[in-house]
């Protein structure tokens, strides 16, 4: 069983007052799910909006992540007020407590996405971590939300780190997919690879102008919050589970198991892992292309101010067995990097990471 999209998706500037009757038809009791105070305005409005509607409505905000515990608060909470879906308004952490929160209670979900840091409003997967920030695993959910409301006003209120973050983790889609997937025989996974690249191009071309001076560019802007929340979304729907990860989230994952005081974001985090991705197919698949896509990343995360190596994210891999703790999760039996179509060796993740660190690579 494949679920692909969203049963509806709304998008552009009026998107959620677009959305509104065919919401008001769907639920009676919704629950507005948030974390931020930073998104605290939009969400008052979707509870009001909601509210003008006669629908009887609660708000709940995570207090952690997307956890165990927090997703077991909720629960209650719903089966409490008998509410019957979950309006998820926010980042990737509260849209996929969102889904996994709908889908265990079998009650729809809608998905809000308040920044383009991920495509987590698209797909049906929710990838669950713990209170502190650690990558457990993930899911993967019966079905994608049931109505996706992609409000580009909403959106534009988002930091511009979150646009930078998701374009990181939108570009893993096409080094990711074509070295898993190239070799499978399937039609469908061959295009969902395709969209992937051209995914990749749009965001090279449009990424920066879109960062920069997003008001001024604003088709490049456009294009670039709907490649990074809606297309990389589609391309994971078309091109299953193995179209969607290998060894730049295999990587991120593990960076994640070491607790640092400030917090990155997931496609922070999944940029760096990318880079180490490129050097490992470098010295394991010989592949010569890698450096010159090195090359090529480098020159827009920079210009994006994403962090380059896992140094920059707060972490020193020489200190604490952090470099052993990394290489040990990135190798574990049912990590992504296996997904990889060559052998790799925990020797090999540990020489990787070691010299890329002490190199501080430069352009
Ligand atoms: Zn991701």
């Amino acid at each position: 069983m494949q679920s692909i999209s969203p049963e509806t998706i709304f998008r552009g500037n009026d998107a959620w007052e677009k959305a509104l009757p065919q919401i008001a038809n769907l639920t009676n009791s919704p629950l507005v799910l948030g974390r931020s105070v930073d998104t605290n305005n939009i969400k008052n409005k979707i509870f009001k909006d909601l509210k003008n509607r006669d629908l009887n409505v609660n708000s709940a905000n995570l207090q952690f992540d997307c956890c165990y515990e927090d997703i077991l608060n909720v629960k209650n909470l719903i089966l409490n007020n008998n509410n019957d879906s979950v309006i998820a308004a926010g980042g990737g952490k509260v849209l996929d407590s969102g889904k996994y929160i709908a889908e265990c209670l079998n009650i729809p979900c809608i998905t809000v996405p308040l920044s383009a840091s991920t495509c987590a409003g698209w797909t049906a997967l929710s990838n669950i971590y713990t209170k502190k920030g650690q990558f457990i695993k993930d899911v993967a959910l019966r079905s994608c939300p049931k109505v996706l409301v992609y409000d580009h006003k909403f959106i534009q209120t988002a930091p511009s780190r979150t646009l930078a973050s998701g374009i990181a983790d939108a570009l893993a889609k096409w080094y990711e997919s074509s070295i898993t997937s190239s070799t499978i025989d399937d039609g469908l996974v061959q295009q969902a690879i395709q969209i992937s690249r051209v995914l990749r191009d749009q965001l090279l071309l449009d990424g920066e102008k879109a960062f920069k001076a997003p008001f001024e560019n604003n088709s490049s802007w456009r294009n670039t919050i709907e490649a990074c929340g809606l297309t990389a979304g589609l391309v994971g729907g078309i091109g299953g589970e193995k179209c969607r990860t290998a060894a730049a989230h295999a990587i991120h994952n593990a960076i994640t198991q070491i607790i640092t005081p400030n917090k990155f974001l997931h496609g922070e985090i999944v940029g760096v892992g990318l880079l180490l991705q490129l050097r490992l197919e470098e010295m394991k698949n010989n592949n010569k292309l890698a450096d010159q896509s090195i090359k090529q990343l480098l020159v827009l995360m920079k210009q994006l101010n994403l962090p380059t190596t896992i140094s920059e994210l707060g972490i020193n891999v020489f200190k604490n067995q952090n470099l052993e703790k990394i290489v040990d999760f990135t190798c574990r039996d049912k990590s992504e990097i296996h997904f990889l179509p060559f052998e790799i060796s925990k020797q090999d993740i540990f020489e990787v990471i070691a010299n890329f660190e002490q190199q501080k690579i430069k352009i």
